[in-house]
């Protein structure tokens, strides 16, 4: 399998080599001011075939109304043939890391939906601007706040929109509890605690353990949707954070963080306590309100997603997650409606990430963080 290394991406980076020229970006620039776009569904790329482009968005990809499953971009050639047969695509349809910048030219990709090891989703996401297409990246955006800014840059300057893989934000027990805290409906949060964390047991080599390829371990792959409950559950962005970092199985975890638990303070007085691991299993989130409490658990699965609050019990039918996020991105670009999960927020929680492991270097120390209003735009 063909591999880029982050170095090589930033040779070619400086060197302007990667991507084509901005000018190609500028239908959707069109289209960004003022002339709608007339597709009534939106054609989306899968970059990296691996387990959740095959299991969740492509199945996903049959029931949306808005977009549909249009290209893939993969290393493996064995894997063209196999997604060719199953869902139609032709040879123009498909193409690798090496000519991914060839995307450009066709005109059935509008979307390019970055699903890759953390470490390359800046390369692809940048690169997918530059070729003049709307960009969804997966969860943890990136590896650094240095990363998130260069792909909010990248498509800001191609005019094209940006989407986080954030699927919670269009589901409903999710919606719904964000709807709580902003109508107050069970008054003032005063207490969040989140976690997100299952057992890892697979291959000591697989790329969520190897820092240069995830950019962390629990935190950045599950530890950003205990951040995620913690901001949601309080309508607001924490001013600082102190954390612990724990290791059992040390032989296992070599170069990743293996249990992490944070405490968030936010302005007026609401406090949040978070765990995240690699090593546990643990999956909810409960709320405490002035009148009343709200919980979910499981909180961040595929779903269904289980609800009570202090009202009672929360039911809503079951809808593949992923079919309502990416349809909810397509309208978002088709009909102006609200980006759920835009660049910005995955950027607010990498800079919380990033201050987690700073408290934690510095032995449980607060950080202060300034974060305003960053991110919490997406209802
Ligand atoms: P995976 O390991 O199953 O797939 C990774 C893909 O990247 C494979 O097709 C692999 O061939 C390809 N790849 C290219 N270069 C590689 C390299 N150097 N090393 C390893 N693989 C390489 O991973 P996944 O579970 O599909 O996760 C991909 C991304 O999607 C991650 O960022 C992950 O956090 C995110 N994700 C999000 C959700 C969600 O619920 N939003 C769920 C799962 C995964």
């Amino acid at each position: 399998m063909e591999k880029i290394s982050r170095r090589s991406f930033a040779n070619r980076l400086s060197t302007g080599m990667t991507g084509v020229a901005l000018a190609s970006a500028m239908p959707w620039a069109c289209a960004m001011e003022g002339k709608k776009v007339q597709k009534k569904s939106l054609g989306i790329a899968l970059v990296g075939l691996g387990s959740y482009s095959t299991y969740q968005l492509a199945p996903a990809l049959q029931q949306t109304e808005y977009c549909h499953l249009a290209g893939i971009v993969t290393g493996t050639p064995a894997k063209e043939k196999r997604w060719a047969t199953q869902y139609g695509l032709t040879e123009k349809d498909i193409f690798n890391y090496q000519n991914f910048d060839e995307i450009a030219n066709n005109s059935e990709v509008d979307i390019v939906y970055v699903v890759l090891p953390n470490s390359m989703h800046a390369e692809f996401s940048i690169r997918a601007a530059r070729a003049g297409k709307h960009v969804i990246c997966e969860k943890p955006m990136a590896t650094s706040v240095e990363e998130c800014d260069a792909i909010i840059n990248a498509c800001q300057q191609a005019g094209v929109r940006l989407g986080v893989g954030y699927r919670l934000h269009s589901e409903p027990y999710t919606r719904r509890i964000k709807q709580y805290v902003r109508e107050m409906t069970f008054g003032k949060t005063l207490y969040v605690t989140a976690e997100a964390a299952y057992r890892s047991t697979g291959s000591p080599g697989q790329w969520r353990l190897d820092k240069s390829l995830s950019g962390g371990g629990a935190l950045m792959n599950m530890g950003v949707y205990a951040i995620q409950s913690a901001v949601y559950c309080t309508g607001q962005n924490p001013v600082s954070v102190s954390a612990q970092e724990f290791s059992t199985r040390p032989e296992y975890f070599k170069d990743t963080d293996e249990t992490i638990t944070a405490q968030f303070e936010f302005e007026g007085g609401a406090m949040a306590n978070i765990m995240t691991s690699h090593n546990i299993w643990a999956n909810n989130l409960k709320a405490s309100c002035t009148d009343g409490w709200f919980e979910l658990a499981p909180a961040s699965s595929y779903g269904p997603l289980k609800g009570k609050t202090s009202a009672g019990i929360l039911d809503f039918p079951h809808e593949r997650q992923q079919k309502l996020q990416m349809d909810d991105f397509a309208l978002h670009i088709l009909e102006d409606k609200t980006n759920r999960a835009p660049g910005e927020m995955g950027k607010r929680d990498i800079i919380i990430v990033e201050a987690i492991y700073q408290s934690i270097e510095m032995g449980g120390k607060k950080i202060a963080l300034d974060l305003g209003q960053l991110g919490l735009a997406g209802d």
